[in-house]
């Protein structure tokens, strides 16, 4: 079958179009066929050994399709059942091998591609807006990337539980989606200083928590911005890592909290999955989230979506299609 495949780290030179064997499903796995792939910052933290991985591999997390096969020992799903998942291996093929207790059943009134689309960067959303700082309506929150796939969807939720939103994007047409989505104040950060803006709107030290998942930009101006004993909640490098902080500076900047959350962390059990996936299916049923798929290439053209997503091109999901 066809995938994607890294054999060294790199750039998006590196991905290539090869013919793999099929992935066999083991004891509680099962086989899919990959209908669309979610391309994700993450993958191009495997490609380039940010995030170690053994190689050679075939790359993609995040994936849906239907059962073609069952490993021993799987109940819950049949061949036949469209399905989804974020934390899966290989879903940059024709066919990936997902752990049984990893997938969500895809409801009936969802489209496939919006499956695939929606569950990786939705999950993140719902964990950081409920769990990590669990957000409340008289909250002030910034988003960074509001534009993007965790930035649209955790924008939507913010306004789902009545938080006030304020929103970074780096183009004026990024603007109008952000707004779109629900935010308050949008801020053009590639035109304006963000902390600049944010303050003479709303005051010194306006937020009860960020949400940053640009990472080295935008970090350390941040800080300045929270509130006594806010939250700064990084979750991504999207222009690179955080470099390490005293937490002294915690201290001085007003006992505020640090936190790195990972998806893997907030969906370790079947259940807390399935309940945060059950939220996502039922705010998109009540048209209260909405998914954009801002672009689809095929599967061969993977190379052509990291170029995007790394060029700040993209908005909202971008996806595969084998
Ligand atoms: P996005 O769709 O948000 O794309 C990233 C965006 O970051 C860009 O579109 C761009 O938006 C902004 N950006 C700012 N500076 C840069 C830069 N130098 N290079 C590239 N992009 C830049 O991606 P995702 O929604 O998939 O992910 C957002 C972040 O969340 C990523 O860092 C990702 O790793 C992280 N993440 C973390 C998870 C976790 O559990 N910890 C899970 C899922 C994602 P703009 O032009 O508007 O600035």
């Amino acid at each position: 079958m066809k995938a994607i495949l890294i054999r060294e780290h790199g750039d998006a030179t590196h991905l290539e179009f090869a013919d793999v064997d099929e992935p066999r499903p083991a004891a509680g796995q099962v086989k899919v066929k990959v209908e669309a792939a979610g391309v994700n910052f993450i993958d191009t933290y495997h490609r380039t050994g940010l995030y170690e991985v053994d190689l050679p591999f075939v790359l993609g997390q995040e994936g849906a399709g239907s059962v073609v096969e069952l490993g021993s020992g799987v109940t819950g799903v049949a061949v036949g059942d469209r399905v989804a998942w974020a934390a899966g291996r290989g879903s940059y093929g024709e066919l990936a091998v997902v752990d049984a207790d990893r997938l969500v059943v895809v409801p009936p009134n969802v489209d496939t591609s919006i499956a695939a689309a929606l569950l990786l960067q939705g999950l993140t959303a719902h964990y950081l807006a409920t769990d990590t700082y669990p957000l409340s309506s008289g909250d002030t929150c910034l988003i960074h990337a509001g534009a993007g796939g965790v930035g649209l969807l955790l924008t939507q939720i913010a306004k789902i539980i009545g938080a006030t939103v304020v929103t970074t994007v780096g183009s004026d047409s990024k603007v109008v989606l952000s707004e779109r989505a629900g935010a308050d104040q949008v801020i053009n950060y590639a035109n304006s200083d963000f902390a600049l803006e944010a303050t003479s709107a709303l005051g010194d030290r306006p937020f009860d928590v960020i949400y940053d998942g640009v990472g080295k930009a935008t970090f350390s101006k941040g800080l300045k911005l929270l509130k006594r004993r806010g939250m700064m909640v990084t979750f991504g490098n999207a222009s690179g890592p955080v470099p390490e902080i005293s937490p002294l500076i915690l201290a001085r900047m007003g006992s505020i909290f640090l936190t790195r959350p990972r998806l893997g962390d907030y969906i370790a059990t079947n259940q807390e999955l399935g309940k945060r996936a059950a939220d996502l299916f039922r705010w998109i049923s009540e048209e209260k989230l909405a998914v954009r798929i801002g672009a689809t290439f095929d599967l061969w053209d993977a190379a052509k979506a990291h170029r995007a997503l790394e060029g700040r091109e993209t908005t909202g999901k971008v996806l595969l299609k084998p």
